[in-house]
């Protein structure tokens, strides 16, 4: 859960850095940070808080240099500290290089254990720097050593990298995460999403490609793919739940997936009555839509969301979450009372955030709820860097949909199912997605959480591995 950017060769490149971290900022609240280089040397400012906490005018007027990286933060690996902020910083016999990195890799733990045994000593505890410890191994020009290090880690990358002569962008072979290459003027743009080149007037030219590797280099760019291709497997949550509905990520407007998702599931749930349709704000608002489409109950704004929430309350820990979840949402009473609803979220992870919001619709006088959720049951926690919690905290990892429904205290649940998701997202490729956490079918080796599940599973959180979401 993070969110990165690049620019090349622009007279404002810290501004317009800026500018595209912020339109990433759901990607990562924690921590922000940009590198720029000029003349041979790197300037960086990495903080913590949002994009507008941690860069002012004067500030950001210090990052010298026409290239730079950004990054925003939410970590799913590491602890929540400035010394995990990015992008990462270092010198090596490449010279100075900084590092931004959305994903998270399945051997970082393995690989980190063997470099410290030959003397490795590491500064932060994020998966990333141990793709910097492997790149100074490698003697060689620069880019032949970030290729050599990506074929000895797994998992998923969505990566960029900055030399004073060189910046890299680099995609996993299964493609998880997105990333997206633009272009303004003669300027490269490199974001997660397409969110940030819009709001800098950049044009989209294609995506990076899963196994890519580009260089841009003296204002030329050169592409790479070095690695075996592998089947894609991008993450289906990020359409589902995760990007910005004005993105386009996977060939697809997100917005427009999220209301085929709405679509598919009022087409599964034929024949339900209902008087009206409440998504769950801002998530189910789409899909709401699309449902509303196809089965002709008028949608309603039922739940309102207060944006006026303190940032106090969504800090990363479980008791501060459930707080602001019961802060967020005020039902309206006038349009519920009475009322049989459909219900519409995407998804539902532990639960206990959907049991409020139906505890304070019954109290509002709602006669029937019937849920409806835009993806199937989450079963299995996700180790490419969307942040679930482990196995035992999922509801639909131990409780059947009828004893969810129960712990809800709605009328009927449904999920919507595998194939109707995919289809849906899909637009062509269904086959091209990763599934693991509604399937448990890991489309790659992940040694550091096979040994860390029984540890999980006995409530110990393993090492430094937080449940955020
Ligand atoms: S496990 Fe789920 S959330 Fe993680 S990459 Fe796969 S589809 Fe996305």
């Amino acid at each position: 859960m993070c969110g990165i950017f690049a620019i090349t060769d622009h007279p404002e490149t810290a501004e317009l850095s800026n500018l595209g971290l912020f339109a990433l900022q759901h990607r990562g609240q924690e921590s922000a940070g940009i590198v720029t280089t000029h003349k041979g040397e790197l300037f960086a400012h990495v903080g913590m808080g949002l994009v507008s906490e941690v860069f002012s005018r004067t500030l950001l007027a210090t990052l010298t240099g026409r290239t730079a990286i950004g990054h925003v933060r939410y970590s799913t690996t590491g602890a929540s500290h400035l010394k995990n902020a990015q992008p990462l910083v270092f010198k090596n016999i490449h010279g100075p290089m900084a590092i931004a990195h959305n994903g998270n890799l399945t051997n970082a733990m393995e690989v980190r254990a063997k470099l410290e045994k030959r003397g490795a000593i590491f500064q932060s505890s994020t998966d990333s720097e141990v793709i910097v410890h492997l790149i100074a191994r490698h003697q060689g020009p620069v880019e032949d050593a970030i290729i050599e290090s990506l074929r000895q880690i797994e998992g998923a990358y969505s990566l960029l990298f900055l030399t004073p002569e060189k910046l890299i962008a680099a995609r996993d072979p299964y493609g998880f995460r997105p990333l997206i290459l633009g272009q303004i003027g003669k300027s490269y743009v490199f974001a997660s999403e397409t969110s940030a080149l819009n709001i800098i007037k950049a044009q989209v030219v294609r995506e990076v490609e899963p196994g890519e590797i580009i260089i841009v280099e003296g204002g030329k760019l050169r592409s790479v793919k070095p690695f075996k291709p592998v089947r894609p497997a991008r993450c289906v949550f990020e359409q589902v739940y995760f990007a910005r509905p004005d993105s386009n990520i996977f060939g697809r407007n997100v917005q427009a997936v999220r209301r085929d998702l709405g679509r598919a599931l009022a087409r599964e749930m034929q024949g339900i009555k209902a008087d009206i349709v409440v998504p769950v704000p801002d998530s189910g608002v789409s899909a709401a839509l699309g449902f509303s489409d196809v089965s002709k109950i008028p949608f309603e704004m039922a739940l309102v969301r207060s944006h006026y929430v303190s940032r106090t309350f969504i800090k990363p820990t479980q008791e501060l979450r459930e707080l602001a979840a019961e802060l967020k949402l005020a039902p309206v009473v006038d349009t519920l009372k009475g009322k049989r609803i459909v219900l519409i979220d995407d998804s539902i992870v532990r639960g206990t955030t959907s049991r409020k919001i139906t505890k304070s619709l019954r109290a509002a006088g709602v006669r029937e709820i019937h849920m409806a959720i835009s993806s199937p049951p989450i079963v299995s926690p996700c180790y490419y860097g969307i942040d679930t919690p482990r196995a035992g905290e999922l509801i639909a990892n131990r409780q059947s949909i009828d004893e969810i429904r129960k712990f809800l205290d709605v009328d009927s649940l449904h999920y919507l199912t595998l194939e109707g998701m995919l289809k849906a997202a899909g637009a062509g490729d269904p086959e091209g997605y990763c599934t693991a956490c509604f399937t448990k079918v890991y489309p790659t080796p992940i040694p550091d959480y096979q040994t860390a599940e029984p540890a999980k599973a006995s409530g110990d959180q393993g090492p430094e591995h937080q449940s955020l979401m």
